[in-house]
């Protein structure tokens, strides 16, 4: 038996944490002792929305030591200290094979569509399973799949940030939000941190690497200020419906935009003149690759001291979910 977050009927009220059978790996699979957990807004929504099976674990980030591999599992064994890479894929449809995981036709998310990482125990594909560097601590590793993944994609595979650029990041305290400050000043961007908290998360975005951190309504008069009036190369805004309105319009001609989310809602307005005569491109992005996981531990690894603040995005991320 393990513990386990689990909730049988949608809806945050039916969280709780109970007793319940430790899962067995089949041929291809492993079972992970759980170390970290993330919690992200993917998880809220499948709280509130159901997920499979039901009765639900949920839990999309985790990492943890492998306990158990079935019959057929090369590459990782027990012992071994991993993190999972959260996308289920079949490894060979068309996505697949090029090495795009994150597109495939039979994917889902690991915590939405299987039991996920809020219990004692995992079992996940042995292909999910991606090995952590010693350098690497597990808490931190814990924090990639989600958070650090989907921004890396969004900011280097989608949207190509070049040095020089003007970047804004709506949503910059979010899980996503605070990996793509950092990653857009890594690619030499001039960062915009954009968080309706500022005042008080001054500090940590720019220990992050923001070279301004904004309020929503101070945003259009900085980047204007910031760039003569022309608009930012890229904006990447998570946040949604509550400011896409705002965001769009911040995008230069021949700018781009782009969004792994839509926290506040997903339905917009989108006046396409306005799209085609400054040539923007409005792009979206999704997880990341597996190589693109492996290159962040690689990164983490070298980088080789903690950054204070992943660990508590995480847990302050964990806060507002459960609020
Ligand atoms: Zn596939």
């Amino acid at each position: 038996m393990m513990r386990a977050v689990i909730f049988d009927r949608p809806g945050m009220d039916n969280l709780r944490v109970m007793d319940v059978e430790t899962p067995k790996p089949g041929p291809n699979e492993v079972l992970i002792r759980v170390k970290f957990a993330g919690v992200n807004p993917v998880d809220y929504f499948t709280i509130n929305r159901g997920g499979k099976p039901m009765p639900h674990i949920p839990g999309a980030e985790f990492a943890g030591v492998i306990e158990e591999v079935g019959a057929n599992v090369r590459g990782v064994d027990v012992g071994d200290e991993v993190v999972v890479y959260n996308r289920l894929f079949d490894g060979s449809c068309r996505y697949c094979l090029v090495g795009h995981e994150e597109l495939c036709v039979n994917g889902g998310l690991i915590g939405v569509v299987t039991n996920g990482g809020f219990a004692e125990y995992a079992v996940v594909p042995a292909t999910n399973a991606i090995k952590v560097p010693r350098s690497v601590s597990l808490d931190e590793a814990a924090t990639l799949p989600v958070g650090a993944l989907t921004a890396w994609h969004m900011v280097f595979d989608r949207a190509g940030v070049r040095a020089g650029e003007l970047v804004v990041v709506f949503g910059a305290t979010g899980n996503v939000g605070s990996y793509a400050v950092q990653f857009a000043k890594l690619a030499g961007a001039t960062v915009v941190a954009v968080s309706r908290k500022a005042g008080r998360v001054r500090d940590v975005l720019m220990g992050l690497g923001a070279d301004y951190v904004v309020t929503p309504d101070e945003a259009q008069a900085l980047v204007n200020e910031l760039s003569n009036g022309l608009g930012a190369d890229l904006v990447i805004d998570a946040v949604g419906q509550a400011t896409w309105n705002l965001s769009f319009q911040l995008v230069a001609r021949y700018g781009r935009w782009v969004t792994a989310g839509a926290l506040t809602g997903g339905d917009v307005t989108l006046n396409l003149p306005s799209l085609y005569s400054r040539e923007v491109t409005v792009m979206g992005s999704t997880g990341g690759t597996r190589a693109e996981l492996i290159k962040l531990l690689e990164l983490l690894s070298s980088v080789g001291s903690r950054r204070p603040y992943t660990l508590r995005w995480v847990l302050m991320g964990l806060g507002r979910c459960l609020a």
